[in-house]
């Protein structure tokens, strides 16, 4: 676990600094010599090595008489939802993530274009838990968690890349009593060549500003005196890869932008933009088949090309299909579903069907204590009989709702301390009911599905008034009433007045 630049023996830290001078947000300090280290303090630090981490500054495990501390790692979903029901009265909580707010993710394709603003899909971490901003035990700490000593009871951290720390990354540690995984997963590559490096991702509300910049970019790019037909072409063409609800729905808001936006405000360029779906299989392959046809019919409609193919390699300007044919882009947004994430592969964890972390039916990580896993980065261990539920926001939510309730009835019990809730019991164990899926496709139209399952029957329809529904479910659902009041004051302006294009940064 070296440091990159404070690697070579800038980042040794005395061991008397350890959980010894507590700094007024409760890490120790970890002073870092200012100067090259002698060839002696090489020698030591080459000595020391095997207990680097025991000289890791950081929180120290609670003491009797203490609230018992909590960590939770990730603010996505799954860990918001849980940090918001967690009673900060029975714990103390520490959340670790590198990122301080939550992503409303079924809005995002909407901030790719404007549609909504960046700050609508987003929820500060501290408005949904109130604790860590200001319990005076509770800490929010933008890092990621980069691996987990069960037996100590322990979390080792870095602060996320590119600080202004002495050390960067700068690598702390924290003591828990219970631990609360919920990192969430990563896009799927298949390891295509040229993926990571070419193609945009739509996860993050950064990613959705890459996006806009880059679409904004190329649409003024492509009304630069001299662009060849084909240069404008390839700059103009946005294409997707994977039909999934995301991509389906990014899909659908682009031509909408394209139709009610470009037409009007890029009119030298209006003819030359194009949206291309490449799905290796079918679009919505987990939707009512009545429900596929009319996305594929209104998709085409709304000038959406639909292409059937498996994509070879990514280069930087063209994607080379399986099939020979070489598609040029100047927007690529990839788009193929979630696999476990590194940080879940390298943990020494039981693993589930699929590699995310093993838990049982209570979500708990069987054979080691006092650790939870829940969301994306989590299913269900084979011997439960149980499947891996989909990597969706609504398992997510009510996994953590449950999580937390289960916690605060743990607490009320005198078993928030690590090894302490061994004799009690923990409830009914979590069940997960689906209450279906829904998938906006663009121009006010959208897909309901209320079955419970692919094959079972249920409600399910498409149009105007699914598009009402969509938008009325996602609207109750945001977080807070302050991002309930930006979403629907945005699309309120985006009706009135078209979407901003702006390209700013
Ligand atoms: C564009 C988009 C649209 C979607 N639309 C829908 C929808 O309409 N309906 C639906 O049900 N689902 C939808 N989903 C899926 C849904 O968002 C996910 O299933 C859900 O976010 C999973 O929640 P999670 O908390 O497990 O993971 P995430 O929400 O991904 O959160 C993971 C958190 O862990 C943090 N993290 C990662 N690594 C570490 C680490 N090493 N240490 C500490 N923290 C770490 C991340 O920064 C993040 O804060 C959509 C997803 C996307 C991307």
């Amino acid at each position: 676990m070296m440091g990159s630049s404070c690697g070579n023996g800038f980042s040794r830290i005395m061991r008397a600094d350890v959980f010894g001078v507590e700094s007024s947000r409760g890490i120790s300090h970890t002073p870092c010599r200012e100067h090259p280290p002698s060839a002696q303090a090489i020698e030591d630090d080459l000595l020391l090595e095997a207990d680097d981490d025991a000289r890791l500054p950081g929180l120290e495990p609670t003491k009797p008489g203490e609230k018992p501390r909590v960590v939770v790692l990730g603010t996505g979903w799954a860990g918001c939802r849980f940090l918001k029901g967690l009673d900060a009265k029975l714990y103390d909580i520490v959340c670790i993530s590198p990122r301080n707010h939550m992503v409303f993710t079924p809005l995002l394709a909407s901030t790719c274009v404007g549609t909504l603003e960046f700050r609508s899909v987003a929820e500060p971490v501290s408005r949904i838990q109130s604790a860590l901003a200001g319990s005076p035990d509770s800490y929010f700490y933008l890092a990621n968690c980069t691996g987990i000593d069960t037996d100590k009871h322990e979390v080792h951290c870095e602060s996320v890349p590119g600080t202004c720390l002495p050390c960067d990354p700068y690598r702390f540690k924290v003591a828990y009593d219970k631990l609360v995984i919920a990192a969430g997963a990563d896009p799927l590559t298949f390891g295509i060549k040229g993926v990571q490096e070419h193609a945009m991702f739509l996860r993050e509300v950064h990613h959705a500003q890459e996006i806009r910049r880059k679409l904004l970019l190329n649409l003024m790019l492509s009304e630069s005196p001299g662009i060849s037909e084909e240069e404008k072409k390839r700059l103009l063409h946005c294409v997707v890869i994977g039909g999934g609800p995301t991509g389906v729905e990014f899909s659908g808001e682009l031509s909408d932008f394209i139709m009610r936006d470009v037409r009007q405000r890029y009119s030298h360029v209006k003819d030359h933009i194009q949206v291309t779906l490449i799905e290796a299989n079918e679009i919505l392959s987990s939707f009512d088949i009545g429900l596929r046809q009319y996305a594929t019919n209104h998709l085409t409609k709304s000038g959406v090309r639909l292409v059937r193919g498996v994509v070879k390699e990514v280069l930087p300007e063209k994607i080379l299909l399986s099939d020979g044919s070489c598609v040029p882009y100047g927007l690529l947004v990839w788009s193929t579903g979630v696999g476990p994430s590194e940080f879940v592969k390298t943990l020494d964890l039981p693993k589930s069907p699929g590699g995310r972390i093993g838990v049982d039916e209570w979500l708990r990580v069987p054979s080691v204590e006092d650790v939870f896993a829940l969301g994306d980065c989590a299913g269900f261990l084979e011997h439960t009989g149980k499947p891996v539920l989909p990597a969706l926001a609504q398992v997510a939510e009510r996994e953590g709702k449950y999580l937390a309730n289960m916690f605060n009835e743990i607490g009320k019990q005198d078993g928030g301390k690590a090894h302490s809730a061994g004799n009690i019991t923990l409830g009914e164990p979590f069940v997960y009911r689906h209450l279906g899926s829904m998938a906006s496709v663009g121009r006010y139209k959208a897909l309901v599905d209320l079955r419970q399952s692919k094959d079972a029957k249920g409600i399910s329809m498409a149009g105007f008034i699914s598009w009402f529904v969509w938008r009325s479910a996602y609207l109750t659902r945001v977080v807070s009433w302050r991002n309930r009041f930006y979403v629907a004051v945005n699309w309120t302006t985006t009706l009135v007045f078209g979407r901003d294009n702006s390209r700013i940064g």
